[in-house]
């Protein structure tokens, strides 16, 4: 009997329930060049999802060609644009959430995290926690997402692994619990010990007489064949080491790894598809079904259980053209709750709009496919025109709203001008597009005609002329704006239109109508504040 059926047959709370706490939703965190489309890919492979390592790239490439604003990933080595891949694997449902690696996407990896249940971090061995890799640390702490660590590139010279050990205790106040430890590195890497079985991995090495396909693991005590993949002095160095780390770091300990003090340690190298199984296992085994939500219900705050019947969800990414034959847009949905079905009707709280989900999409590494069915954990991809929005929360009522997701302040405001002015009210249209996207952030001034857009980093406003290109035949140019920061208003509403009222011309409003302070400094920012203690100014957004 399969998982679904035997599910079925038990009371269909209880079916929701097991459908869910079979769903591992995860995403990969690191600082760019430590491997995380390597690991993506050898996931993949290891999750049967594709069946050749280089599918990755090579649909990247295909998409590329396909959409000629990639040009810009391709060109600068990076990848603009997230998105989700399923596979069922082992008895578990597996969603890997991909995040973008540049740093001027972050905006765009935070909201990602939102959808994520867990994380897995990945280290460079040689390097250690990067800036980067603190930074969206740092995002799944505040988050509550539990994390896996993933050290990687251990075919290549190392650091100590007890010092990175270390630096993850200092650096992350973490609990490093290691669940395998590695036998060397580099050109005298032999493989690792999985430290609860007391087996050997062996590593093997690709040479010319070898394809590198890696042995069978092997008792570490009390069989022969260990001979044969170390040697005495290597049995023994690994022996005391594994004693040593054992001895000097707390037993791995599941709960506190789901309250966020400890993280389970995995070693090996992505690129030879070695320790990928053991992650893969480890992720199934340890990291958490998706989990009750935060929300409220006609205003009443209450919890989402991932049991509960009412299909329920949030959008955390909106992403358009990704055909570019039916410039769709798609909008990426967790499901928090219920059972969805193909075809259902699903009610967006904050506009009441309602929609007939027709054609959800699910990704599969290999394809996308019309999803029939899904449950809490999953995500689906709803195609749609401009109806759904980063931070929308749907579900069958449409009288629930999660505590929305941030949209972050832009760091650099620009002026946006077309040069042909003829084409201004296209402009607008596209600008919009790219804003209800969570590309760019747009503010119009309640004074004078211009649009001022905003960005966390200054490649975004590369990626965004590229595409106002290419998709909408735009021609734009970005100038200086006299504005430094962007701060939503809140607190009572009489206060807010008081001070909006008093600072007309350095007023804007958002996509969302929404108030917004344009300050041509951060000291502005904290002028204003003290002379109007009542007003908010606050850095994020919450989608309402
Ligand atoms: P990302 O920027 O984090 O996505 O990193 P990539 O997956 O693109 O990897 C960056 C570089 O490191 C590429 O040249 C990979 O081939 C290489 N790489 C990734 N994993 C390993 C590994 O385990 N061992 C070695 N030697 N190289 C690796």
């Amino acid at each position: 009997m399969s998982i679904s059926s035997a599910a079925d047959a038990a009371s269909p709370r209880q079916g929701l329930a097991a459908q869910a706490a079979r769903r591992r939703t995860f995403a990969i965190i690191s600082h760019p060049d430590a491997g995380k489309t390597t690991l993506t890919e050898n996931l993949l492979l290891a999750g049967g999802a594709i069946r050749a390592a280089g599918q990755v790239r090579a649909r990247g490439e295909n998409r590329r060609t396909r959409s000629d604003w990639m040009k810009i990933e391709r060109e600068r080595g990076i990848s603009v644009s997230a998105s989700v891949m399923t596979f069922d694997h082992d008895g578990k449902m597996f969603n890997l959430l991909d995040t973008p690696g540049h740093e001027d996407f972050s905006e765009d990896t935070y909201r990602t995290l939102t959808a994520a249940d867990a994380a897995v971090m990945v280290l460079d061995a040689a390097k250690g926690i990067e800036p980067q890799t603190l930074k969206l640390f740092e995002v799944c702490r505040l988050r509550d997402i539990p994390i896996v660590t993933f050290i990687n590139k251990m075919d290549r010279e190392a650091q100590d692994p007890i010092a990175l050990l270390d630096e993850i205790a200092s650096k992350l106040a973490l609990d490093p619990a290691p669940l395998y430890w590695p036998a060397g590195s580099g050109n005298r890497f032999k493989g690792m010990l999985d430290l609860q079985r007391d087996m050997f991995i062996p590593f093997a090495k690709k040479t010319a007489d070898s394809d590198g396909e890696h042995p069978e693991p092997v008792a570490f005590h009390g069989g022969n064949s260990i001979a044969s993949y170390l040697e005495e002095g290597e049995h023994q160095e690994l022996e005391e080491g594994a004693m040593l780390v054992q001895e000097a770091s707390k037993p791995f300990d599941r709960q506190a790894f789901l309250e966020g003090h400890m993280t389970p340690i995995f070693f090996g190298s992505a690129l030879r598809h070695f320790g990928v199984d053991q992650l893969l296992e480890g992720i199934g085994a340890y990291a958490p079904p998706p989990k009750t939500v935060k929300a409220a219900k006609s205003g009443e705050p209450m919890g989402v259980e991932p049991g509960d019947k009412e299909v329920t969800g949030f959008v955390f990414k909106v992403q358009a053209n990704m055909d570019p034959n039916h410039r769709d847009r798609i909008a990426f949905l967790k499901l928090t709750s219920g059972k969805f079905s193909r075809g259902m009707k699903l009610k967006v709280q904050n506009t009441g709009r309602q929609l007939s989900v027709n054609a959800p999409i699910m990704f599969f590494a290999s394809d996308r496919e019309l999803a029939e069915e899904a449950f809490a954990g999953d995500v689906i991809g709803i195609p749609n025109h401009g109806v759904l929005r980063v931070g929308d929360s749907l579900s069958e009522t449409g009288t629930l709203r999660f505590a929305g997701l941030p949209n972050f302040a832009p760091e650099i405001l620009q002026r946006v001008r077309v040069k042909d002015p003829l084409k201004a009210k296209h402009l607008k249209k596209a600008l919009e597009g790219l804003a209800e996207e969570g590309v760019t952030q747009l503010f119009r001034p309640n004074i004078g005609a211009d649009f001022i857009v905003g960005a966390v980093g200054q490649l975004q406003f590369e990626v965004m002329a590229d595409r106002l290109a290419n998709e909408y035949q735009l021609e734009v140019i970005f100038e200086p704006s006299p504005y430094a920061e962007a701060r939503w208003l809140g607190g009572d509403k009489a206060d807010v239109e008081d001070f909006a009222g008093k600072h007309r011309s350095a007023m804007a409003t958002d996509i969302d109508e929404q108030p917004v302070f344009l300050a041509k400094s951060s000291w502005e920012i904290g002028y204003v504040g003290e002379r109007y203690p009542k007003v908010r100014f606050e850095r994020t957004k919450e989608r309402t």
